[in-house]
């Protein structure tokens, strides 16, 4: 098959992002882009199935006669965060805005669904999955909870995100945990509000929300093994109190990482136990709620060479095209690397590995703004090597002969 111009590709996927830049969707309510990944899907050629799991879209393309099959995953939802970027393509719905860069996710995987269509080299089945709602760790679940696995099997998945920091045209991952659970907690304390100057007549919360406050840190440093990772994080202490009242309510809100759910259970349990004991121990009540929002990521030992050995072959082909602007060369050895340790960021892209192996890469944004910052943009000039990784983890998983 004749191949495809590849700086072509890379203006089309430039127009795709920036449109869907300027037009971002919450979580579950991805409806223009979901129309957007279909249009495109049929276009280039793709069966498409929509309304998967809400917003979801599924593209189907063979070629040749082998029977295995491939999923390759991006995200199409947006934050609920003001825009402070001034760019022509800057968001068009107020409050709303692309601010971890699911909109150059969705367009690489539009463009190696193009490239894949047109130029074939494979044999098999991939299916290009666009999930809604990866922001609040729902949207891979509802997809799954759709028939997912039996409606469009495949063996195997792979996955990636930009990184602002890391060099455009790097590629970075390990194998095992890459990225962390998340669980969030709750734990409201009930006494008895009062006057201020009559503390002794009530059941005031707000010491014992202090004394809860650093009790929970005792968690990670005295109940967890040192050779785990764990973090918990109390972000938010609210009360009913005013200047001259003592308060009868507190909550205590925040938000917890780990690698392994006996981590999870362990900080959950001792939470309850240093939570109930700190209430009693104040003479108010507590009542505590956690809550599992995202799953650890754990990427295939076997697939992670994989996908850095097709991360190789993206940059071999042609040493960092954007880097040549620069003037600097970079060898793939060097662009392409084993990440020394997880993160304590969380993915919806874990829930699909609970199902099936894969394996989850951090692509380079270059020194762009931090994600979820007003002021973040993705980066265009790393376009072409997502869709090519893309194409080329395919091509190695479902290799012609
Ligand atoms: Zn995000
Ligand atoms: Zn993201």
């Amino acid at each position: 098959m004749a191949r495809l111009d590849l700086e072509a590709l890379h203006r089309d996927m430039t127009a795709w992002r920036r449109d869907l830049h300027a037009h971002p969707e919450f979580g579950f309510e991805e409806k223009r882009t979901a129309a957007f990944v279909a249009g495109k899907l049929r276009e280039f050629g793709l069966d498409v199935a929509e309304g998967i799991g809400g917003t979801g879209v599924v593209g189907t393309l063979t070629r040749g006669s082998g029977n295995r099959a491939i999923a390759l995953r991006a995200d199409m939802d947006a934050l609920r965060i003001a825009e402070q970027g001034t760019q022509a393509w800057r968001s068009q719905t107020p409050g709303t805005m692309h601010a971890c860069g699911h909109d150059g996710h969705t367009s690489m995987l539009l463009g190696a669904a193009k490239l894949l269509a047109g130029e074939g080299d494979f044999d098999g089945t991939v299916r290009f999955i666009f999930q809604p709602a990866e922001e609040w760790g729902r949207g891979a679940l509802a997809m799954l909870d759709d028939g997912l696995l039996e409606r469009f099997p495949f063996e195997e998945i792979f996955g990636l995100h930009n990184m602002p920091g890391l060099p455009v045209g790097h590629f970075e991952t390990r194998s095992g945990p890459v990225m962390s659970a998340e669980d969030n907690f709750e734990i409201v304390l009930k006494g008895l509000g009062g006057h201020a100057a009559r503390p002794h007549a009530g059941q005031e919360t707000l010491v014992a929300a202090c004394a809860l406050v650093v009790n929970l840190q005792t968690i990670v440093s005295r109940r967890l093994s040192p050779a785990d990772i764990g973090v918990v994080s109390v972000t938010e202490l609210i009360t009913d109190g005013t200047r001259n009242a003592l308060p009868g309510m507190a909550r205590i809100l925040g938000d917890c990482r780990s690698f392994r759910p006996e981590v999870s259970a362990a900080i959950e349990k001792e939470m309850r136990r240093i939570g109930e004991g700190t209430a009693q121990a104040y003479n108010v009540e507590a009542e505590i709620t956690y809550t599992r929002e995202f799953v650890p990521l754990i990427n295939d030992a076997a697939l992670v060479d994989e996908a850095l050995a097709a991360a190789r072959t993206v940059l071999a082909d042609d040493t960092v095209r954007v880097a040549a602007d620069d003037a600097v060369r970079v060898a793939a050895d060097d662009a392409v690397r084993v990440a020394a340790e997880p993160m304590t960021a969380s993915e919806d892209f874990a829930r699909f590995l609970d199902h099936v192996p894969g394996c989850f890469v951090f692509m380079g944004n270059g020194d762009t703004a931090p994600l979820h910052n007003p002021a973040y943009d993705f980066n265009d000039e790393g376009l072409l090597h997502g869709a090519r990784f893309h194409a080329a983890v395919v091509r190695r998983r479902l290799a012609v002969g």
